[in-house]
């Protein structure tokens, strides 16, 4: 990853090697010891890193550590989607502190000052509950389904939730925020730096930030829910694309001849492999009179509408049959889009995240998507492809939008040093 300079190069190998001593520092920076010892002062001095004890040491004197000091600073991260509005206090080493959630759906808002005005009251509650100095505070990231333009600080056109399959497709009113300068709204009324992107995007960043492949140069993060969604790492950095539509990996062509979807085009693989469409086979196969053969499931019969992707799944995994085929199906689809996706950037790394999916469920789901696209894949790079169930779980956006003001202040700490000493 291009540092654009030494002292937040230091700054991010202590984030993400952290526990860490100066000589270990010196090594994986290629830096001198009297650098490091320059330059992990002045973090000390700014409080952003801490003493942390001493490393274990065969002979001679025991190496201090260094560590983040992750409550020198705070961000706001703020997760729009169709289920409302989630937003937390993150620390610098990715806590989630105080949590806030509103189930009210500001995508079926008309009135912009309305939505504007909800995110700005959101951010002041939380601020007042968190009781946390607002000096400390480095910004608001904000992430949303759909294409979100980063470079313009805008929603272009958040997406709506995937229509049924069964029911007839409504078309809704298109959908444009692109008119609302949110960033620069939210940051002109409470004062923080704003910054917003596609929820999938921030999530791909917060796993190489947080989750278990930190620092990882390229890897695709795959969201599996009513839509599918895709963020893209490419050599350690977010690829954002140029009009905020990127890796929209659900709404790529799985059959030509397919259904029409929402976004316009026929036979997405959204329509196949999302978790709607497999809630909507599985209350066909209940309304058909086949409930039996789907075992524990025949209890929802008259309760469809409170039908779980989770239960669907459990009964897959104790060895039902019908509710297996119904898991095989989206395995093949979502592995066939895989393909597609691993053949086409050559990143070996996929995270699959969800709401829906518990991380049991997600890991099985997992293993036998990365047997298909170990089998079909282009086979020189195939056997290294491995895709990994994300362990962020529920907390991957909010991790994701904090990591949007994260990564400015880690690219130049000097900016606020001095503010938390
Ligand atoms: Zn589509």
């Amino acid at each position: 990853m291009e540092r654009p300079n030494s002292l937040s190069a230091v700054l991010h190998e202590i984030r993400l090697a952290g526990p860490i001593a100066r000589i270990d520092l010196a090594r994986r920076l290629g830096l001198s010891s009297a650098a490091i010892t320059k330059l992990t002062a002045r973090l000390l001095a700014a409080n952003l890193i801490q003493e942390v004890g001493h490393a274990p040491s065969a002979a001679g004197r025991r190496p201090i550590l260094l560590a983040l000091n992750g409550e020198a600073f705070f961000v706001i991260g703020l997760d729009l989607s169709w289920q409302g509005l989630r937003g937390a206090i993150v620390s610098l080493d990715g806590r989630v502190l105080t949590d806030r959630k509103e189930t009210r759906n500001l995508f079926e808002e008309e009135d912009d000052r309305e939505i504007v005005g909800t995110l700005v009251s959101h951010v002041e509650a939380l601020v007042r509950e968190s009781g946390v100095d607002r000096g400390r505070l480095l910004g608001v990231g904000l992430v949303a389904p759909g294409a979100v333009s980063w470079h313009q600080g805008r929603m272009v056109a958040p997406t709506p939730p995937t229509m049924s399959l069964t029911r007839s497709i409504r078309r809704r009113p298109p959908f444009d925020w692109s008119h609302i300068p949110l960033a620069e709204e939210l940051q002109a009324r409470t004062g923080l730096p704003t910054f917003v992107d596609n929820n999938a995007n921030a999530a791909a960043v917060a796993e190489t930030w947080f989750g278990q492949h930190r620092g990882a140069k390229n890897l695709a993060y795959v969201a599996v829910g009513g839509g599918i969604g895709a963020g893209l790492i490419i050599n350690g950095e977010p690829y954002r694309g140029d009009r905020g539509v990127v890796a929209e990996i659900g709404h790529t062509t799985v059959q030509v001849d397919g259904p029409p979807c929402r976004c316009g085009n026929v036979g997405c693989l959204e329509l196949f492999a999302s978790t709607v469409a497999l809630l909507d086979e599985a209350r066909r196969l209940i309304t058909e009179g086949k409930a039996e053969a789907l075992g524990d499931l025949a209890a929802w019969k008259g309760n469809l509408d409170q039908l779980t992707v989770e239960a669907v799944y459990r009964c897959a995994y104790q060895g039902n049959p019908a509710c297996g085929e119904l898991v095989e199906r989206q395995v093949a689809y979502l592995g066939a889009g895989l393909v597609n996706l691993v053949n086409m950037l050559g990143c070996s790394l996929v995270v699959l995240g969800s709401r829906e999916i518990s991380f049991p469920m997600l890991e099985w789901l997992c293993e036998k998507v990365t047997a298909l696209v170990r089998e079909r894949a282009y086979a020189a790079a195939a056997r290294y492809v491995e895709v990994c169930p994300s362990r962020l779980g529920a907390d991957a956006f909010i991790l994701g939008a904090a990591t949007l003001v994260l990564h400015p202040f880690f690219d130049a700490p000097e900016r606020v040093m001095g503010r938390a000493a």
